[in-house]
């Protein structure tokens, strides 16, 4: 058996050697630059690999032009019209939504069932420390900007709109539990479970006064929305299981690892569609924005806070940490995974990112598919960088504009519960808000101020969301470079057995017994 299927057809890595050969964009192995080559078809050669970066970054220009041209049409547009406008776009979100369950599964079996349990716990272990490491110290970059910059006590008046939510914490995290335990795997494809706050009304006390008869019970129940969390936790504990159980294992390998290569290649076809689709994403949420000039003068200290701590997370920490660890540019390494980071701003949603982040990694930046099958769709599932730092600038934000004492006390519970926060946000459009109570009312400020931010949200979110997933695929570049050893060894036991394998064949053969 080859050390991982499919490699050899596309000759970008050298698993007997470990040695890796770049390859930019899309390019093919054959279109490597020749001594012989002109300049032009130098240019024609980058143009060409690059294609489907150009392809998204001109859709996005694209998208904001049509968004800001079609909002200055009298009448505006309508409800439907919008609808109409954004259908290019959701096909987009379909089709994207629609590879994560095939792909988070294969994925996470096929690449832990190929490691055994000692270096799957060390790669795991690697993984979760980095994890951890970066969304403190973008939780820690929030605090000191927000502290330092004052947004609430800085622009005009913050006016609320929307509706905010009643949210226990206690609530939040046992449905988290609940989450990663589902009842039902078939359920767990298209609902989980959420514990709802229901008003009841009580009957036997006074109804002259309000409060006493407005009684909040908890209620689970089950919302639409793939329970991503679920998944992730089944799809581990069977890789490990499956690979442990050596040859009784392999059926479900092969049939894995086949469903991983399958879908990858449905991913290939994805992808081109998504400039068309981000024009549109993009152009209906720009109709549809409120009065912009408006929201940015009221949050404009806010918005620059938030932008800030994102810019200086992604361009300086996170690539600080990355030569720190591997001694490589990271700004390459970043620049191989534009692609995913582009659609993460256009689609706002990690999860929906995950085939293109994955298939970056792997096409441009030379990282162990072993390595991106597991780190890849825990990283998109559990860790938000970028959420990590808006939730703590968020929720710091609303106490300065409520005139709330910011002691040490609140901003050490605040850094702890927003990451906790971060962590159980799923990978979908502006999951931060909702876990961003938990934040809020650890800290005892009102939970209602959420509604505050809502105006700029979806902006930001696209923003925190292609920081996620940058944090994401930094961590897999890094957790690959540390776990060289153990993928070393594995590729040795498996040209072993694909020797042994070999000898035993030409022994057959030589019997004349028949395979
Ligand atoms: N949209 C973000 C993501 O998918 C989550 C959030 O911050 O709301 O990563």
């Amino acid at each position: 058996m080859a050390a991982v299927p499919g490699a050899e057809k596309t000759g970008w890595k050298n698993y007997g050697t470990g040695e890796t050969i770049a390859i930019p964009g899309d390019m093919e192995p054959e279109t490597k630059i020749t001594k012989t080559e002109s300049k032009s078809e130098a240019i024609k050669r980058t143009l060409k690999s690059n294609l489907l970066l150009i392809l998204l970054i001109i859709s996005m220009g694209i998208g904001v032009a049509l968004g800001a041209g079609l909002r200055s049409v009298d009448p505006p547009f309508t409800k439907r019209q919008i609808l109409y406008l954004r259908f290019p776009g959701d096909l987009l979100m379909n089709m994207l939504q629609m590879l994560i369950l095939p792909l988070i599964v294969s994925s996470l079996v096929s690449g832990l069932a190929s490691l055994d349990t000692r270096s799957s716990g060390r790669i795991g272990l690697r993984a979760v420390v980095y994890y951890l490491t970066t969304t403190l110290a973008a939780v820690i970059l929030g605090i000191i900007l927000t502290v330092a910059i004052r947004p609430g006590s800085k622009g005009g008046a913050v006016e609320k709109t929307g509706e905010s939510k009643v949210v226990e914490p206690a609530d939040t995290f046992l449905d988290l539990l609940r989450q990663m335990f589902p009842s039902n795997l078939v359920q767990a494809c298209f609902s989980k479970p959420v514990t709802e706050q229901v008003l009841r009304v009580d009957e036997d006390a006074n109804i002259t006064d309000v409060n006493a008869t407005a009684v909040y019970d908890p209620v689970v129940e089950m919302k639409p929305g793939m329970n991503v969390l679920g998944l992730v936790v089944f799809s581990i504990f069977l890789g490990i299981i499956i690979g442990r159980l050596g040859k009784k294992g392999q059926p479900l390998v092969a049939l894995f690892e086949s469903l991983c290569e399958a879908t990858m290649v449905l991913v290939k076809l994805v992808i081109w569609y998504s400039p068309i689709g981000i024009i549109f994403l993009v152009a209906a949420k720009i109709v549809e924005m409120e009065d912009p000039a408006k929201t940015f003068e009221q949050l404009l200290y806010y918005f620059i806070t938030v932008m800030a701590g994102l810019v200086i997370h992604g361009f300086i920490t996170l690539p600080t940490i990355y030569f720190i660890i591997v001694r490589k540019n990271p700004f390459k390494f970043i620049y191989g995974v534009t692609q995913a980071l582009v659609t993460a701003i256009g689609t706002s949603s990690s999860s929906a990112t995950l085939p293109v982040t994955m298939k970056n990694l792997e096409e441009n930046n030379g990282v162990d598919p072993r390595v991106i099958k597991f780190v890849a769709p825990v990283g998109a599932t559990i860790n938000m960088d970028g959420t990590a730092l808006y939730e703590a600038v968020a929720v710091l934000f609303i106490g300065q504009v409520n005139d709330f004492d910011l002691d040490i006390g609140r901003i050490i519970i605040v850094s702890i519960t927003a990451t906790a926060a971060a962590i159980g946000a799923a990978g979908v459009p502006q999951a931060g808000l909702v876990t961003m109570v938990i934040v809020l009312t650890a800290v005892g400020f009102p939970t209602d101020d959420v509604t505050l931010i809502l105006a700029i949200d979806w902006l930001l979110d696209r923003f925190r969301t292609s920081v996620n997933v940058m944090g994401d695929a930094i961590g897999a570049g890094i957790v690959d470079h540390l776990s060289k050893k153990e993928i070393r060894k594995m590729d040795l036991l498996d040209s072993v057995e694909d020797t042994e394998n070999g000898v035993l064949n030409i022994a057959y053969e030589e019997a004349g017994v028949k395979m």
